[in-house]
């Protein structure tokens, strides 16, 4: 599992296990205890591609027709929140809910990948939470008001490598420890490789893009005070603390 940390003023990479963080340094490496360092999110996207409507029992669960190609929309990097950070709830909102999501983290510029070739553009995977304000989703014709608030992308806390296989994992929600979404990246209805070919169709994707594919049904709302967890098996638990904004 990779992650991003800080320590002493200095940002940097490192392999967690087992309560320890091994950082490569080239010719040494150097090795420190999780607990002194400041964990950070594990990338830092320039953008964060984001997938509607992906799951076969989350478009059951509204009477949605099953979408021809994948929904497209953005979030912007500035809502990017680390795990154990707050989402923080606006007041230009009534309604914020939680969707649990695989993300996939982009390991080198791409453009026009195929399908086949997709495993070589992928660093790894890790957790997503894609906030939403759903009252502000259903007013606007285009999601972009409803996604971007600050804090509204959660993300981590690890990657796990490339090497995992993602087609069938159990993808949970838990609110204050109450399950909320269960379902399996096997529910796909566009699965990884077919998004990285179309959507690197289109636009470029940087090292360090994630593309957040989609989530399964469930959704539900979020409320100040609230405890949410996303988990995905063999990737990890994203918990993120629902907080009032000052
Ligand atoms: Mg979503």
């Amino acid at each position: 599992m990779i992650g991003r940390f800080k320590y002493d003023g200095e940002i940097f990479n490192g392999v967690a296990s087992d309560g320890r963080v091994i950082v490569d340094r080239g010719l040494y490496s150097d090795t420190f205890m999780l607990s002194e360092l400041e964990l950070l999110p594990p990338t830092q996207p320039s953008k964060i591609v984001c997938v509607g409507l992906n799951y076969i029992d989350h478009a059951r669960e509204l009477s949605m027709p099953i979408p021809k190609n994948p929904l497209l929309f953005l979030k912007p990097p500035s809502a990017v929140t680390v795990h154990l950070g707050n989402i923080v709830y606006p007041g230009k909102t009534r309604q914020v809910e939680y969707e649990a999501e695989l993300a996939v983290i982009i390991g080198k510029r791409c453009k026009n990948i195929r399908a086949a070739d997709a495993g070589s553009v992928i660093m790894g995977y890790t957790c997503f939470n894609d906030v939403t304000a759903r009252d502000l989703q259903k007013k606007d014709t285009q999601w972009t008001r409803a996604k971007s608030f600050d804090t509204f992308a959660p993300v981590g806390p690890y990657i796990a490598d490339a090497g995992l296989d993602v087609g069938d994992l159990l993808i949970k929600t838990r609110v204050n420890g109450k399950l909320r979404q269960e379902s399996s990246t096997s529910n796909l209805i566009f699965d990884v490789p077919d998004l990285i070919e179309f959507i690197s169709g289109i636009m470029t994707l940087e090292c360090g893009d994630i593309i957040a594919t989609g989530t399964p049904p469930g959704v539900g709302e979020l409320f100040v005070g609230d405890e949410v967890e996303i988990e995905i098996e063999n990737i990890g638990i994203l918990k993120n603390f629902v907080v009032r904004e000052d």
